[in-house]
């Protein structure tokens, strides 16, 4: 397959915004794609190379990209620069430079999608000493072998910002028409999506095997499942009523990390949230898990949470901080030991459990995992009587956890949902204004005073995910420790960008902006309208976006949680109007 093709199809993409006609697009992409390439295909579709389980990162940074550009077109540094300025995007520079040097009017031999996507590959994966000069020089040597069209996308691609806006679930719509003839099937693709979040994986499975292909997808110890998550209700009344008036189970909230976790005979992965693999942060979590487990093979989720070695009492989320760095985890295990928490199970021995109802699965894993100190289940309790669930709420929280889930008893495990047959409850809902909102880093402004030589304050985005951009919705400089002071440039460092980063939007114009990659906790005594900030822009009032007022940072950087995952624009309206109706009611 060509990559002049697939480039061609990009650029039609790109003038698209309906999903229907991208739909129509994308499959007859899929469908000229030869089966074995299909995978890389769909990959680099949504900006990718891997799976995000395998944790193949593209972002080459702003500098070495422009250096490329540089050494392909011939012109010089300062140039590229301003054309890179002029145009706010690195892709439309080098199309242009390359435009101007004539190439493509040369013979040259045509890149295909293969010797796109090896190279593309090899530069995400080279690390260590000389690695950058080494993607330099692969990069370099397929800028000039593109046609500026083509090096526009590279571009794009090697940086992280090839922005089709094309969902996962398009993707899986277009495969359905493609080769299965319509959207009939698309339920059963998703559920297969959903076990088994590989979409180059799942497409080749659609086109070589059609219906049946997709049915051959299963759990399987090794892929991460997509979690099953929770929607909020404010109290336990209207819980207990949407649950249909049955008992439910009411869970404590811990406060710490979701793993999931998977045993094979000896061997234990962890995947987080995200589903990036952390095995490396817990190897305490993976004995205790080959210890206390007494299934060989078994597909677990538990809350990982510090403890306090001398009284086993919980201790709040950021005590797990330390074990996200690189060198020190066995300091960080002997200063902050943790404790396992399980409260699901999906596969045990060779049988799926997914499908088993919440209460099934609730007691395997009373039978097969062993509760010491460092292994419990998270404590639940039973009931259909909303006062007695506010009780428990309260033990919770006295106990050091955020809230309850409340869980139906007669769920299914609904792998990558949000729905109501998981309800969180947490004490915010009820005494303040807000939950916390999670934000993701676009800019940040440079510090004066005390804060002179690092960043004062910090502009940070909701996720409009609809047309998936980031829309500005406050500036943020309180709750920062010193320690969060220093550290937080330093994360942020690799997403610095010069420009407008695509896909943001913001009418404030930061010192420094970032590509949307960190997300922070937040809390803030209320939503306001701003004409300032372009978050859920006109959709209380013309003119006015949404903003928080007194934003203040909780300490948390959740790297749980990719730039997609921030609270969406959606949630803040809902939130701005549930802050409504409680200051009406209170008049
Ligand atoms: P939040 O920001 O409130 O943690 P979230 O978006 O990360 O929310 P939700 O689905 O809203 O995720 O809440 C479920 C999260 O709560 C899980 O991802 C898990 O980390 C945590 N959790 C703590 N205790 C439990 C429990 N008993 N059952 C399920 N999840 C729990």
């Amino acid at each position: 397959m060509n990559y002049s093709e697939v480039a061609e199809k990009y650029s039609q993409l790109e003038g698209i915004s309906g999903r229907n006609e991208m739909t129509q697009v994308l499959a007859e992409l899929l469908g000229r794609t030869p089966i074995g390439e299909l995978p890389s295909l769909v990959y680099m579709t949504q900006g990718k190379l891997r799976p995000d389980y395998e944790g193949v990162e593209l972002g080459l940074a702003e500098k070495l990209a422009l250096r490329a550009v540089s050494t392909a077109s011939g012109a010089s540094p300062e140039k590229v620069y301003s054309t890179y300025v002029k145009h706010g995007d690195i892709g439309t520079a080098a199309e242009e430079l390359l435009q101007k040097k004539g190439q493509g009017t040369l013979f040259s031999e045509g890149l295909t999608l293969k010797r796109v996507y090896d190279a593309l590959l090899k530069i995400a994966r080279q690390s260590g000493s000389g690695s950058i000069e080494l993607k330099l020089r692969e990069l370099a040597s397929l800028l000039n072998d593109a046609t500026p069209s083509e090096a526009k996308f590279i571009m794009r691609t090697v940086t992280g910002e090839l922005r089709l806006g094309v969902a996962d679930y398009t993707v899986l719509d277009a495969a359905a028409t493609a080769f299965l003839g319509g959207k009939q099937a698309r339920s059963a693709i998703e559920r297969a999506y959903n076990v088994h979040p590989d979409l180059g994986f799942v497409v080749q499975a659609v086109a070589s095997k059609g219906q049946e292909g997709i049915e051959e997808i299963t759990v399987e110890i090794g892929i991460p499942i997509r979690p099953m998550l929770a929607e909020r209700l404010n109290s336990a009344q209207a819980i207990v009523k949407k649950m249909g008036d049955k008992s439910v189970v009411a869970e404590y909230k811990l406060d710490g990390e979701r793993l999931q976790i998977h045993k094979d005979g000896k061997e234990v992965k962890l995947f987080s949230r995200r589903l990036e693999v952390i095995t490396g942060h817990y190897p305490d979590a993976v004995a205790l898990v080959a210890k206390y487990v007494a299934a060989r093979r078994a597909i677990l989720e538990a809350e990982v949470v510090a403890v306090n070695q001398d009284t086993g009492e919980y201790l709040p989320f950021q005590e797990l901080m330390h074990r996200r760095r690189k060198h020190g985890v066995d300091q960080a295990m002997a200063d902050y030991p943790v404790a396992l928490n399980f409260f699901d199970i999906l596969f045990a021995g060779s049988t799926d459990l997914t499908g088993k109802p919440y209460k099934f699965r609730r007691k395997k894993l009373e039978e097969l995992v062993r509760e010491t100190e460092r292994t419990r289940l998270v404590p639940a309790f039973t009931t259909s009587d909303p006062s007695r669930m506010e009780d428990f709420l309260e033990e919770a929280i006295a106990n050091g956890c955020e809230g309850l889930v409340a869980k139906d008893p007669d769920s299914t495990y609904r792998a990558g949902a949000r729905e109501f047959a998981w309800i969180k409850l947490k004490r915010e809902y009820r005494s303040e204004l807000t939950d916390t909102i999670d934000l993701v880093v676009i800019g940040a402004f440079h510090g004066k005073g005390r804060r002179a030589g690092t960043y004062g304050t910090y502009l940070l985005a909701a996720y409009d995910d609809k047309r998936k951009v980031h829309t500005s919705i406050a500036k943020i400089g309180t709750g920062f420790s010193d320690a969060d002071l220093e550290r937080i440039p330093n994360l942020l460092k690799p997403y610095e960008s010069h420009v407008k980063p695509p896909g943001v939007e913001s009418k404030m114009d930061p010192d420094i902006w970032f590509r949307p990659h960190m997300v922070m906790e937040t809390i803030a005594s209320e939503l306001t309208l701003s004409p300032i900030h372009t978050a859920a822009m006109g959709r209380i009032r013309p003119g006015a976006g949404i903003s928080l007022r007194f934003p203040k940072f909780t300490g948390k950087v959740r790297d749980d949680k990719g730039p997609e995952d921030a609270t969406t624009e959606e949630e803040i309206v809902s939130m701005y109007n549930r802050q409504l109706k409680k200051i009406g009611t209170s008049q």
